[in-house]
């Protein structure tokens, strides 16, 4: 059962029935997620090196990426997983990201790390592991940074947009979603791209909603078709993983787009955005 629509103070579409657009970017040129133009964001699961990064974000950039991503503390499924670079990783992040000239983007897993990304991040991505980590919300709601909130691995559409309320209850109305599959029965995929709950969520909300085929897919060769069904699906953008190794990649190698991969991909949603009216952002 739908909530009544006045739990959706902030985030309902009748509070914006235009849509609303979304600015990304701290101290570099920022980027419009939510306006005519798809934005592609791309990069490593996780920071692993200075080296990685900056060959990653040279060639994704290059190929078309207005954003950069890199997760530098990584809440993984085991402990006894790599769990990310820390602090440093995110010093990492800032660098490359002012060097090119592109907006950055890291998960944030505790709301006291919150106030550790700031002037370091230009967007913090609260993961699908901590939808509903209401302290986190709230935390990401007072920083001041736009957030990208995932959606949750068992939640539905509703949770989700009334997680983003959370956040805007703070007083941040700087806000994205992005879908990235849920959790069902079938296991040829890592989770189930839910395209369906796009569409409905850019119906019910103002927000841009974005999609990451890369953790619904959970293989590299699913991820082009997935991204290119998203963007006809409406969505706003795509993130994107990409190594420059994926074999040798410490956390979600079989996921990872090679950078030429990713040039493929790119060219495939010039060529859907022309078909949509929707041109992919490109750097300013
Ligand atoms: C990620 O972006 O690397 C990540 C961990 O995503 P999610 O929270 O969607 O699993
Ligand atoms: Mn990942």
């Amino acid at each position: 059962m739908p909530a009544p629509d006045d739990a959706l103070r902030r985030s309902g579409r009748a509070a914006r029935p235009d849509g609303s657009v979304v600015a990304v970017g701290e101290d570099v040129p920022p980027v419009a997620f939510g306006g005519r133009e798809v934005v592609l964001v791309a990069g490593p699961c996780a920071v692993e090196s200075r080296e990685q990064v900056e060959r990653t974000a040279r060639a994704v950039v290059a190929a078309g990426a207005a954003l950069l991503r890199g997760g530098a503390f990584k809440g993984r499924t085991s402990p006894y997983a790599f769990p990310g670079l820390g602090a440093e990783g995110l010093d990492v992040l800032r660098d490359v990201g002012r060097a090119l000239g592109v907006p950055v983007c890291s998960e944030v897993l505790d709301a006291e790390h919150v106030a550790a990304f700031r002037g370091k991040v230009d967007l913090l991505q609260v993961g699908a592991r901590n939808m509903q980590n209401v302290s986190l919300l709230r935390a990401c709601g007072r920083s001041g940074l736009p957030v990208l909130l995932k959606r949750g691995l068992a939640a539905t559409v509703e949770e989700w947009l009334l997680a983003a309320e959370y956040v805007m209850s703070e007083g941040n109305e700087r806000v994205i979603l992005c879908e990235r599959g849920i959790r069902t029965f079938e296991p040829s995929t890592r989770a189930t791209l839910d395209l369906a709950g796009v569409v409905v969520a850019r119906q019910r909300t103002h927000l841009p909603v974005i999609v990451d085929p890369s953790h619904a897919a959970g293989r590299r060769a699913l991820v082009p078709a997935l991204g290119r069904a998203a963007l006809a699906a409406g969505a706003d953008g795509l993130i994107v993983e990409v190594h420059p190794d994926p074999d040798r990649a410490l956390s979600d190698g079989p996921q990872a787009l090679t950078p030429e991969d990713f040039e493929g991909l790119v060219a495939d949603c010039r060529a859907i955005g022309q078909a949509l009216g929707r041109p992919v952002l490109a750097r300013a």
